[in-house]
C-alpha cells in the first residue's frame, strides 16, 4: 500500500516503471525506478524518510515511539544504544513528513469541524518570564477525531497566532461548516476574522457591515467567575465575532464547555520530555521544541490510536481509510 502515487524525483513524472531489484542489509529487497520521460533512475527510497537509512525500521519506530511516550533524548540514547547524532537526524527528517503529511491532509474537504484552540508553555534553555519565552505553543485540534491541525512554538506574539490562524483559515476553506472554540484567548477571534471576513451586502445603504465567512463561527470561554465584579456581568460563553447572517450556530453552551485540548495538552507533559515539569529535560532551543513537536505530530495524528476514541485520529478524520504502518509512512514520498 502506498500512501501516494510514485513519482519521478527529477522531473515529477508519474510515467515511471520497474527497473531492478537491489537487496538491503537490514530492510529487505528495494525497487529501482526508471523514468520514462527523462530516464531518471531512482530508488523507492528516494525523497522519503528511509533515504540514506540502515536501522532496520521496526527499530526506529521502537525508538520513536519510546521518544513520543515521555523519554527524553539522552535517555533514549541510552536505552537503545544509539548515537545522539543518528536520533537527532531521525527527528529531524519528521520535518518533511510533518509537511507532506500536513498538505496531503488538507487537501481532502470537511463537512463539519469543531477546532478547539488552546495554547502552552515549556521553558526553553534558561529561566526568563513566562512572556518572554519562546517555548509557547499553541495547539488546533479537532474535536471529534482528536486530529491535531496544529502545533507550532515560539513567543506568544502576533506570528506565533498568525500561523496558527493560516492553517485554520486553509481549513475554513476545505469545510462547510467550522466552530472555533477556544479559552479566553480573543486574538484568535481577532486574527481569523482579519483574515476571514467577507463583506455582507445587505442591501440597505451605507457602508456594508463585516462579518465572518459563512459557515464559520468563533465562540470563546470566558474565564473565571465574574460575579464579584462590578458592572456587566460577561456571558460565560461568548461569540466575538459577527457571524454571516447565514451561518446556523448550533454549538450548546455543553458542547463549547467540553475540553478535549486541554486534556491533550496533559498528555503532552506526560508524552513529550521538553513539557515536562521541573525537571532539567526542557527543550535547549525554540528549533529543538518544533522539531519534536513534528515528530508528535505525525505520531499522533497517523500512527498512534487515540485511547478514548480508540482510533487513529488519521482515520477518525476521514484522510486515511485504514491503519496504516510506520513502514508505509516513512516510505511516503516528500512533496
Ligand atoms: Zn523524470
Amino acid at each position: 500500500m502506498l500512501l501516494f502515487t510514485c513519482k519521478c524525483p527529477n522531473c515529477s513524472s508519474e510515467n515511471i516503471r520497474h527497473d531492478y531489484v537491489y537487496r538491503t542489509i537490514s530492510n529487505g529487497d528495494r525497487e529501482m525506478f526508471l523514468c520514462q520521460d527523462c530516464k531518471y533512475s531512482f530508488s523507492e527510497t528516494k525523497n522519503t524518510f528511509l533515504q540514506d537509512i540502515r536501522k532496520p525500521v521496526s527499530k526506529i519506530w521502537e525508538v520513536l515511539n519510546a521518544r513520543t511516550e515521555g523519554t527524553s533524548l539522552n535517555a533514549t540514547c541510552r536505552i537503545f544504544k544509539i548515537a545522539k547524532n543518528t536520533l537527532l537526524a531521525w527527528e529531524r527528517k519528521f520535518s518533511y513528513l510533518y509537511s507532506t503529511l500536513f498538505i496531503y491532509s488538507m487537501a481532502h474537504t470537511f463537512i463539519q469541524s469543531v477546532i478547539e484552540g488552546d495554547e502552552f508553555y515549556t521553558k526553553v534553555k534558561k529561566n526568563v518570564p513566562a512572556e518572554e519565552s519562546s517555548g509557547w505553543t499553541i495547539v488546533l485540534m479537532d474535536r471529534a477525531s482528536r486530529f491535531i491541525w496544529e502545533m507550532s512554538c515560539g513567543k506568544k506574539d502576533r506570528s506565533l497566532f498568525e500561523k496558527a490562524i493560516k492553517t485554520l483559515a486553509e481549513l475554513v476553506n476545505q469545510t462547510e461548516d467550522i466552530t472555533l472554540l477556544t479559552d479566553g484567548e480573543r486574538r484568535y477571534g481577532k486574527i481569523l476574522f482579519e483574515i476571514c471576513h467577507e463583506l455582507f451586502q445587505t442591501g440597505m445603504r451605507g457602508r456594508p457591515r463585516k462579518v465572518l465567512k459563512k459557515g464559520v463561527t468563533v465562540r470563546v470561554k470566558n474565564k473565571g467567575s465574574q460575579a464579584h465584579k462590578k458592572g456587566r456581568k460577561r456571558p460565560k460563553y461568548q461569540t466575538t465575532c459577527p457571524q454571516h447572517p447565514e451561518t446556523t450556530n448550533h454549538i450548546t453552551d455543553k458542547e463549547t464547555h467540553a475540553n478535549h485540548v486541554e486534556a491533550n495538552n496533559a498528555a503532552m507533559r506526560r508524552k513529550c520530555s521538553a513539557y515536562r515539569r521541573k525537571t532539567n529535560t526542557y527543550a535547549k532551543s525554540e528549533t529543538g521544541l518544533q522539531r519534536v513537536l513534528n515528530v508528535y505530530w505525525v505520531v499522533h495524528n497517523f500512527l498512534r490510536v487515540h485511547f478514548t476514541t480508540k482510533k487513529v485520529p488519521a482515520v477518525s478524520l476521514g484522510v486515511l481509510e485504514c491503519e496504516t504502518t510506520p513502514e508505509v509512512l516513512f516510505s511516503a514520498q516528500y512533496v
